[in-house]
């Protein structure tokens, strides 16, 4: 297990914004389950990190340790069935599935990020979710057991997971079908091509900030604000793509906070629409109890 009394969290997140946190990093499986076990014995909150893809962290110490997951990377192919541990990076596996001929996950190439990080948010893009072609998720539930939840008992939703609420997700299984791995190659090669054109790669980000509402997109409404460019601080709604909030330099948390309560408060006035956040919040009060894995 590796252990980091006082890591700092912006070298974890794709914002590279944050302060510091206790890190604890298990190697196996074994090491992470008896760890959570006796923060859960002892009522000790703590945080999950995967790749940091999705989260902005406080600019203070957090109150509470953080578990990284990312050294659970075990990937295994079987026929038609592909298997990961939650620290596996998604597009090592979408890269692993398309050159073996397996079709169902080339569509989410290039979304950053864990696969224990996107089967919590069921990451998607494309019209593809993580979920689609899920088996199972296998989880430390509440009450300390490793348990399979098959994928109908997850509660998957647009950008969200209810049935896996308060679990720590340690692998999940897919089953793919079966395709010309030189086609899945180019639809991976397109997919990449379109995210590097639509988004705004060279600066930090988590991507988008909010989520679509009914009938139209978080991005087009902030557009229309005219928000495109603004900037707080080090934080900026950024200009190739309004539903991102990048990180221009030097930008801190209560930076990118004011920026999308902005976003926020804009969008309401002028148009009515109250946008729902996307990215989670890692700060220094949090996490409250309901929210914890
Ligand atoms: C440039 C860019 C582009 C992006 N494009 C997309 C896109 O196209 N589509 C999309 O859906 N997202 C996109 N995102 C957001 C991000 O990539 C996804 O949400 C990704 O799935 C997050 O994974 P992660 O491991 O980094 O999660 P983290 O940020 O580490 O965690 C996210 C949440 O999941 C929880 N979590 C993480 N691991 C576990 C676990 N093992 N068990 C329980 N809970 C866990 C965390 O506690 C947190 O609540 C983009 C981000 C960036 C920076």
């Amino acid at each position: 297990m590796r252990h980091f009394p006082s890591a700092p969290l912006a070298r974890h997140c794709t914002y590279r914004i944050g302060g510091t946190a206790e890190i604890f990093a298990p190697e196996t499986m074994a090491e992470c389950l008896a760890l959570v076990r006796s923060w859960r014995a002892q009522g000790q909150p703590f945080w999950v990190l995967g790749g940091g893809a999705n989260t902005l962290f406080g600019d203070g110490h957090l109150p509470f340790p953080v578990l990284l997951t990312r050294a659970l990377d075990a990937l295994t192919i079987h026929g038609l069935v592909v298997e990961a541990q939650a620290g596996v990076w998604l597009d090592r596996l979408v890269a692993l599935t398309v050159r073996h001929g397996l079709a169902g996950l080339e569509r989410l190439s290039g979304i950053p990020g864990s696969v224990g990080g996107a089967i919590r948010m069921n990451a998607g893009a494309y019209g593809a979710e993580v979920s689609d072609h899920l088996l199972e998720v296998t989880v430390l539930a509440p009450d300390g057991g490793v348990v399979r939840i098959p994928k109908e008992a997850c509660g998957f939703g647009y950008r969200s997971a209810h049935g896996l609420h308060g679990a720590l997700i340690l692998s999940a299984r897919w089953l793919l079908s079966p395709q010309d791995a030189a086609i899945l190659q180019g639809e991976r090669r397109t997919i990449l091509q379109r995210r590097r054109q639509a988004q705004p790669l060279e600066y930090p980000s988590a991507g988008s900030v909010f989520k679509r509402p009914p009938g139209d997109y978080a991005s087009r409404l902030v557009d229309a604000a005219g928000l495109k460019g603004v900037r707080i601080g080090g934080a900026q709604v950024s200009e190739k793509h309004a539903g991102f909030i990048v990180n221009r330099g030097g930008a801190s948390a209560a930076d990118v906070l004011a920026l999308m309560a902005l976003c926020r408060r804009t969008v309401a006035n002028r148009f009515g629409v109250h946008l729902e956040l996307e990215q989670c919040l890692c700060l220094e009060h949090w996490p409250q109890e309901k929210d914890l894995p």
